[in-house]
């Protein structure tokens, strides 16, 4: 059927799952348990932000026009605390102590900061000019009370949670989490606590599906291992279409046992594509049936977790309510020569190291798509575009984190 290049591959996964606008139920949750949710409502200021005119430093509430001629002499006519107020008003000649956090008193239009500053006697001499503003953030320059904070669809992250928490929301209605059910295939492959025989499989899939499934905030539901058979295989996928996507493992290859696709066909499915030119994960098959988005990953272990990270990620953080899903790349230089066959885009387990002036990047020793314990031994995935036969060490690379 269709093999498709890496970046239309994307781009049919994000319009497919955009277009069919299946949006998830919301429901109200504690903001303490937000972390990682995609917002359901609108966030808007409940007041100004900053709510006063905030003092940024510790020192003096001035008239900046009283310090022209240097050193001023000042009057302190008051303290401002954080928490408190000044309630009077600076007059021409006098300053009122003022602390990091509290409202400059009116009058004053600036803070000069103590390091500048020596008090005696309720008299303060000021030894540096202050510009009118300066260390003052006014009220409501950073949002006005009504403003739009937080959109829908937003991914809750720890600046969000301050952002949350700062206008008052101890509860907010997020997109509940998408269940996606995971179906790892193949007549070698057995559950962990059997002792495998000499020519069988760990299913390894399974757990580190569970594990980028939970780390895309989604809820994993494995449904144990399907035989390369038919019949049996049918009533698992059947059980599969019943969640919010359906990840399988395995059976997707050319192999005369390789049944996803002639299984699922049997579903009226809808194959977007079948093939992706990327290595690792080539066989990469995306589809929907009964209203259920699905991708048969390719089985070897490299290949399963990489092609969930390229193509089932973004399809998930779309179905959890988040408007884009783009990937994020870094750029590092080439740690040594890479030579190779064109005509795949590839994501190869490397190592970045250096510091963020001197990133360097090298591509680990891997045995190919089913050496997990190169993958250990990575930390990301340097990207080697399609056409590209040859990369020189010290070149500019992509570097995708992992
Ligand atoms: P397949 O895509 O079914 O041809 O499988 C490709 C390779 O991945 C084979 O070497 C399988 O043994 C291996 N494999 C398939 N499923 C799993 C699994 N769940 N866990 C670990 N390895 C697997
Ligand atoms: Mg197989």
């Amino acid at each position: 059927m269709a093999v498709l290049k890496f970046q239309h591959a994307r781009e049919t996964v994000i319009e497919q799952l955009r277009s069919a606008r299946c949006s998830l139920a919301s429901e109200v949750v504690p903001l303490s348990e937000s972390l990682g949710r995609v917002l359901a409502e609108p966030i808007h200021a409940d007041r100004d932000f900053p709510p006063f005119p905030r003092a940024t430093r510790d020192g003096f509430a001035v008239r900046s026009a009283d310090l022209v001629s240097l050193p001023a002499r000042l009057r302190v006519i008051g303290q401002a605390r954080a928490g408190t107020e000044f309630s009077g008003t600076v007059g021409i000649a006098e300053c009122v102590e003022i602390m990091t956090g509290a409202s400059v008193p009116s009058g004053a239009d600036a803070v000069v900061m103590v390091e500048y500053t020596s008090e005696r006697d309720g008299w303060v001499e000021v030894n540096r000019a202050v510009a009118p503003g300066e260390n003052v953030v006014p009220q409501g320059s950073e949002g006005r009370q009504g403003d739009l904070v937080l959109p829908v669809g937003r991914r809750i992250r720890y600046g969000e949670v301050a952002m949350l928490a700062a206008v008052g929301k101890q509860t907010v209605s997020a997109y509940r989490k998408p269940r996606v059910a995971i179906l790892p295939t193949g007549d070698e492959v057995v559950e962990l606590g059997v002792t495998p025989g000499p020519f069988q499989i760990r299913n390894s899939n399974s757990y580190s599906l569970q594990a980028q499934v939970a780390s895309a905030q989604a809820i994993p539901l494995p449904l144990g291992i399907a035989p390369d058979r038919e019949d049996r295989l049918r009533e698992m996928i059947a059980e599969g279409l019943r969640s919010d996507l359906l990840l399988l493992s395995g059976g997707v290859s050319m192999g005369k046992f390789d049944l996803v696709e002639k299984v699922l066909a049997d579903f009226q499915a809808e194959f977007f594509f079948d093939g992706v030119a990327i290595q690792p994960g080539k066989p990469l098959v995306f589809g929907r049936a009964q209203g259920t988005f699905f991708f048969g990953l390719p089985g070897n272990p490299l290949s399963t977790m990489v092609t969930f990270e390229l193509f089932a990620r973004p399809a998930l953080q779309l179905l959890s309510g988040e408007p884009d899903a783009p990937l994020l790349f870094l750029r590092a230089r080439l740690g040594k020569d890479v030579r190779r066959k064109p005509g795949l885009t590839a994501f190869l387990p490397a190592l970045l190291e250096g510091s963020y002036s001197d990133p360097v990047v090298s591509p680990v020793e891997w045995k190919g798509s089913g050496d997990i314990a190169s993958l250990n031994r990575a930390n990301c995935y340097l990207v080697i575009p399609e056409e590209t036969e040859e990369i020189k060490a010290g070149e500019w690379v992509s570097v995708l984190p992992r």
